[in-house]
């Protein structure tokens, strides 16, 4: 077991809930209670609120250096930990220690790392009117924050939203994901050893509808950041909107993965491999939809199933294992629930299908897929159209660059896609076609801080990363300043005119 029963942070304190109700935190790999979670309520988040207001003034008004400075010692206390910050998330999310060393918790580091360094160089617009006027854009902070995560990366994508919001000089009310909020826990251990002052971020543990909702609602949170579901996504929009506070969404996908006969067959297979299966496939930007040309159809195939089989499904403490437990009981549910439907829709299971053959004995009342490849169904069959989000992918064939780019188009979704081809030009025009925030050619989550994040249609609204979240997190204020115009020399308001006359 872990530590119990967390604590939610607020006002720079670890405090119980105010109602005294908690909710199971399981382990994934075993089925069993990790931990017990704060179900927290509106009063939480009243009281987060009150604590973020009250700290607003003055650090919205720390100089940016100091500012950063805190935000670096953060990233050098996370850096510090690793490893305990990775077990945590292994053993919370269910995902492969490895992965968590190598990548979650690193990233969390950068991402602090590279907001406390982007807003030093953080600049803002002046617009000059000829002689009438100067136009300067100050870019203040919005005020409290809400910032809602998801439960595949967990301090990752918590990370990626508080960092910005306090380099910007905002207050901060965190909400993460009930199924994973161990690494968040002791996120807040790491900032009050940072020093970082009372009530600059606060987090509030439990359920979304509830204390979720409280914050989306809650009428001094001016700012919204939300990464997770569609729908839930749609549902907070809806709260939002009315109120008028600024939010950003960052959502689902159902993302095609484009193989032309033309690519480097080796990389293909390898990196489409890590595309479908990477986190357990639990990756919105995960290559779900794999576009194979039809020449090499067949080929493919054989060499990425054989390759998907030999992927070791385990214990995800174990150094040897690819990929490890999906994150609830209600993932692995869902996993079936679509392996039944792509059955019922005509489609082929190349591979996995269910839970591994074995499993360790620790891990036997586990949530665990293999990794499922499936072949045969239509592109607008029901499996082709929603995000499944777990190791469950499907594999068609094209003909024509016409055909693959209306078949990259034909969900709802807009995230992420991947284009495989060696023809610089083919590159280009599916780059300029497809509908989705982001296309990769050759490579396939190649992530740099600085570049725009998010995506269209269902997918989301609005753009982080870089300079998109700084922008995001704050207010642009244009100063007009007017010119006085210049008194031309004969004017007896002139100096020159007033001189001669006195000599
Ligand atoms: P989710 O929408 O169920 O939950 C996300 C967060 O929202 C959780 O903290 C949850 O408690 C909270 N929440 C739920 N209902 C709420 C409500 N009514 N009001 C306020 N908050 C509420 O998503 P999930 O299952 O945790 O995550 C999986 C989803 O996240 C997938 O769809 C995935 O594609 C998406 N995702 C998107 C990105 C991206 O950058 N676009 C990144 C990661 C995950």
């Amino acid at each position: 077991m872990g530590e119990g029963k967390l604590k939610n942070y607020i006002a720079g304190r670890l405090v119980e809930p105010v109602g005294g109700q908690y909710l199971d935190d399981i382990d994934p790999a075993t089925g069993e209670v990790y931990c017990h979670v704060p179900d927290s309520d509106e009063r939480d988040v009243e009281q987060a609120v009150v604590a973020a207001e009250a700290a607003f003034p003055i650090w919205s008004h720390t100089p940016t250096a100091n500012r950063s400075q805190i935000l670096l010692k953060i990233a050098d206390l996370i850096d510090a930990n690793v490893e305990r910050l990775a077990r945590a998330e292994c053993i919370d999310t269910g995902k492969p220690l490895s992965a968590a060393r190598a990548s979650d918790i690193p990233r969390a580091a950068t991402n602090f790392r590279f907001f406390a360094t982007a807003i030093l160089h953080f600049h803002s617009e002046s617009h000059a009117m000829d002689d009438v006027a100067v136009n300067y854009t100050l870019r203040q902070p919005r005020g409290v924050c809400g910032l809602i995560t998801p439960w595949n990366f967990p301090l990752h994508l918590l990370t990626w939203k508080t960092a910005p919001a306090l380099a910007c000089g905002n207050t901060v009310v965190a909400k993460p994901s009930e199924i994973t909020p161990m690494t968040a826990y002791l996120l807040s251990t790491l900032c009050q050893e940072a020093g970082l002052p009372a009530g600059v971020l606060n987090i509030v543990h439990g359920r979304g509808p509830k204390a979720g909702e409280a914050i989306v609602r809650h009428p001094k949170v001016t700012t919204i950041s939300f990464t997770g579901g569609t729908v839930t996504g749609a549902a907070i929009a809806k709260i939002a909107s009315p109120l008028l506070k600024k939010h950003s969404l960052e959502l689902g996908g159902k993302n095609p993965n484009i193989i032309f006969a033309d690519a480097d067959m080796d990389e293909v297979v390898r990196e489409s491999l890590r595309a479908s299966f990477f986190n357990q496939g639990q990756v919105c930007l995960a290559g779900s939809r794999v576009f194979v040309e039809k020449s090499v159809y067949s080929t493919f195939i054989e060499r990425f199933v054989s390759a998907a089989k030999k992927l070791t499904v385990g214990d995800p403490l174990e150094p040897g294992t690819d990929q490890g437990a999906l994150a609830s009981k209600a993932q692995l549910d869902k996993m079936l629930y679509y392996i039944q439907l792509a059955r019922d829709e005509g489609g082929q299971i190349r591979c996995g299908g269910g839970p591994p053959a074995s499993l360790p004995p620790r891990c036997k009342n586990g949530y665990f897929v293999s990794p499922t490849v499936i072949t045969d169904l239509t592109v607008d069959c029901r499996v082709n159209r929603e995000e499944i989000f777990g190791p469950v992918v499907t594999i068609m064939p094209f003909t024509t660059e016409e055909e693959v780019i209306g078949h990259a188009n034909a969900t709802e979704y807009g995230l992420s896609a991947s284009v495989w081809t060696k023809d610089v030009g083919r590159a280009l025009r599916l780059a300029g076609r497809i509908n989705s925030g982001t296309v990769w050619v050759n490579c396939w989550l190649v992530r740099d801080l600085r570049v725009p994040f998010g995506g269209m249609k269902s997918s989301g609204v609005g753009r982080e990363g870089g300079e998109e979240a700084l922008r995001f997190f704050t207010e642009p204020k244009n100063v007009c300043i007017k010119v006085t115009p210049a008194i031309p020399p004969n004017d007896p308001r002139s100096d020159n005119k007033r001189q001669k006359k006195a000599s």
